[in-house]
C-alpha cells in the first residue's frame, strides 16, 4: 500500500539503467536484475563460499585449507563484487544510496537460504564499525543487512556482542598476510552470554580476503560460540 502510493508521487527508476523500476518497492528492474554477478549456490567451496566457474559440486579451495584457513565454519555471499552490483555497493556505502536496501535484503537473504540452514541460526550479529567509519558515515550498512535478516528469520539481533578496539585499521591496501596480522586483537566479545553455545550468524557487506570475518569468529569460539557462519551482500575475489 504505502509503496504504490508513494510510486504514484515519486515514480522509481531502476538504480541501473534508469528506466521505470517494475518491481513493487525494488530499485532495479527485472532486465537489470539478469546482469547482477550473482554467485551461484551450486559449485562453490564449502567454507567461504567462492565459486569456481565450471565447478558443479562443493569443494574445499585452497585458502580454506591449511594453518591459514579461516575460523568460520561457512561464509554465504550473494553477488560478486564487480560491474553493476560494484558500482551500486559503492553508491550505498558512500553516497548513502539508502534507496536500495530493501533490493540488497534481498540478495543476501537468498544467498543464506541458499547456502545456510536459516532455522539453526540462533542470533544474528552485524559486523561493527570502527570508530573512524562511523563518523565518516554515520551508519552502519552492515547493521542494516543484519536487521533485515534478523526480522526475515525471526531471530534475534544483538549489536552488543562484537566491539571494534584498538587502532581503526585501513585493509584496503594491505595484502593477504598484512590484513590477517592487522586484524588481530582489534575485534572483542562482550557479552558472551549470548552466544555461548549458539549457532551465529555475522553479517558483513563485502567480504575480500575474509580476515576480519575470521578474526571474529575466532573472538566468538573463544567465548564459547559454537559454529559461526558469515552472511556477506558481496564477494570480491582477491587474486
Ligand atoms: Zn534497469
Ligand atoms: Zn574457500
Amino acid at each position: 500500500m504505502i509503496d504504490s502510493l508513494l510510486d504514484a508521487i515519486w515514480p522509481r527508476r531502476c538504480a541501473v539503467c534508469g528506466r521505470p523500476a517494475d518491481r513493487p518497492g525494488r530499485h532495479v528492474c527485472s532486465e537489470c536484475l539478469m546482469r547482477i554477478p550473482f554467485i551461484p549456490a551450486k559449485g562453490c567451496c564449502a567454507v567461504c563460499g567462492r565459486d569456481v566457474e565450471g565447478q558443479s559440486e562443493e569443494f574445499l579451495c585452497e585458502d580454506c585449507i591449511g594453518p591459514n584457513a579461516p575460523r568460520f565454519d561457512r561464509a554465504a555471499s550473494a553477488v560478486r563484487f564487480e560491474g553493476v552490483a560494484r558500482e551500486m555497493l559503492l553508491g550505498y556505502k558512500f553516497n548513502s544510496r539508502l534507496y536500495l536496501r530493501a533490493d540488497f535484503a534481498d540478495w543476501i537473504e537468498g544467498a543464506v537460504r541458499a547456502r545456510l540452514d536459516t532455522a539453526a541460526i540462533d542470533v544474528v550479529l552485524p559486523m561493527p564499525l570502527t570508530t573512524f567509519h562511523r563518523m565518516d558515515r554515520g551508519y552502519n550498512q552492515s547493521g542494516y543487512l543484519a536487521d533485515e535478516l534478523g526480522r526475515r528469520f525471526e531471530r534475534k539481533v544483538r549489536n552488543d556482542v562484537l566491539k571494534r578496539v584498538g587502532r581503526p585499521s585501513r585493509q584496503a591496501e594491505l595484502h593477504e598476510d598484512e590484513r590477517r596480522e592487522n586484524v588481530k586483537g582489534t575485534i572483542a566479545v562482550v557479552n558472551a552470554q549470548y552466544v555461548c553455545g549458539r549457532t551465529v550468524l555475522v553479517v558483513d557487506d563485502v567480504m575480500t580476503t575474509g580476515s576480519t570475518l575470521s578474526e571474529c569468529a575466532k573472538v566468538l569460539k573463544e567465548a564459547g560460540a559454537g559454529r559461526v557462519w558469515c552472511a556477506t551482500l558481496a564477494r570480491s575475489l582477491h587474486t
